[in-house]
C-alpha cells in the first residue's frame, strides 16, 4: 500500500497557538479555568485539556461569577463578552487573530455597509463575526438564502455591502455566492475573501491529492467545518472519500494492499492522530 499524506495536513498556526496557550494557562493558575464552547472541534484535544483540569461549558449562564474562561479558536459573540464582564469574569481570549482581524473590519465598516458574511449559519466564528457586525447584516450560507438577503438589504438604510467570508468556507463556493449577490442584488459591493490562508492551501492540495489516489482519507471532528469542506472537495474527483475521526472509525472501511492512499486531516486534528492511522494502515497491508 502506497501512503501520501498532505503536507498541509494537521493543526493550523491559529489551533496550534490557541491549544498551546491554554494549556500554559491550565497549568500557570491555581484557580478553576473554564472554556466557554468547544475549545476547538476535536474531541481528543478537548479531552486532554480537560484531563489537566480545564472545565468546558456551553452557554456563558452555566459559568460562575467571578471565576477565569478561555475563549477558543473559533470565538465568541460580543453579547457573550458583555456578560463576562457583568459577572466579573476575567477573559482569556484565545481567538484566532485571523478571525479577530475579520471582527475589526466588520466593526469599522458596519456605519457604511450592510455586512454579509458567507458562511455556516450556526458556526460559532460566523455568529461571533455577525454580532460585530451590527443588525444590518447576514450570514449567507446557501443560494436558497439570497431572496431574504435581498429583502433585508432592501428594507435597510445601507447602499452598499460588504461581504467577509468565514475563514474556513469552501474557496469556490463563495466565489459562487459573492457572483449571485451581485447579480440578483447590487453591483455596489466590496468583496473581501477572509478565507484563511492554511484552509485554501489545504483544500487546493485536497482537490490535487484526491485526483492522485484510489482513496482519501479526511481525518478530523465530525462537527469541524473546514474537515467537512475537506471531505466535499475530495469527493469531487475521489467518490472513495472517507471522513474519520480517529483510527477506530478506520477499522469498518476495506481497503486493499494495493490501493494508493491519501490522507489529509483538518485544522483541529492532532498528528497523533494521523501516525495511529498510517501505522494501523501499514501493519495490516
Ligand atoms: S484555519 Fe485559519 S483562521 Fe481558523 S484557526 Fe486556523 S489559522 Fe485561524
Amino acid at each position: 500500500m502506497e501512503i501520501i499524506v498532505g503536507k498541509t495536513s494537521g493543526f493550523c498556526n491559529g489551533v496550534r497557538n490557541t491549544i498551546q496557550k491554554a494549556a500554559e494557562i491550565i497549568d500557570r493558575e491555581e484557580d478553576k479555568i473554564y472554556c466557554l464552547g468547544q475549545i476547538v472541534h476535536n474531541e481528543r484535544v478537548i479531552q486532554s485539556l480537560e484531563k489537566k483540569g480545564m472545565i468546558t461549558k456551553n452557554e456563558i449562564n452555566e459559568i460562575p461569577k467571578n471565576v477565569k474562561v478561555i475563549i477558543r479558536a473559533h470565538g465568541e459573540e460580543k453579547e457573550v463578552f458583555d456578560e463576562a464582564t457583568k459577572k466579573n469574569i476575567e477573559v482569556y481570549d484565545l481567538t484566532c487573530g485571523k478571525v479577530k482581524a475579520i471582527r475589526i473590519k466588520v466593526s469599522k465598516k458596519k456605519d457604511d455597509y450592510f455586512i454579509v458574511i458567507i458562511g455556516k449559519k450556526n458556526h460559532p466564528e460566523t455568529r461571533g463575526v455577525q454580532s460585530f457586525a451590527g443588525k444590518d447584516s447576514f450570514i449567507l450560507e446557501n443560494e436558497e438564502d439570497i431572496k431574504e438577503l435581498k429583502d433585508k438589504f432592501m428594507n435597510s438604510s445601507k447602499k452598499e455591502i460588504y461581504i467577509v467570508s468565514q475563514t474556513t468556507f469552501n474557496n469556490q463556493k463563495f466565489d459562487v455566492l459573492a457572483n449571485k449577490i451581485k447579480e440578483q442584488i447590487t453591483n455596489n459591493i466590496v468583496i473581501d475573501k477572509t478565507i484563511c490562508d492554511a484552509t485554501e492551501k489545504r483544500q487546493n492540495e485536497t482537490e490535487e491529492l484526491s485526483k492522485k489516489v484510489d482513496k482519501m482519507i479526511i481525518v478530523g471532528g465530525k462537527n469541524s467545518s473546514n474537515t467537512k469542506e475537506l471531505e466535499v472537495v475530495s469527493k469531487k474527483n475521489c467518490k472513495n472519500t472517507y471522513l474519520i475521526q480517529d483510527v477506530n472509525d478506520l477499522k469498518e472501511i476495506k481497503m486493499n494492499s494495493k490501493d494508493k492512499i491519501g490522507i489529509m486531516a483538518g485544522a483541529s486534528t492532532p498528528e497523533i492522530v494521523v501516525e495511529e492511522i498510517i501505522s494501523y494502515l501499514e501493519e495490516k497491508y
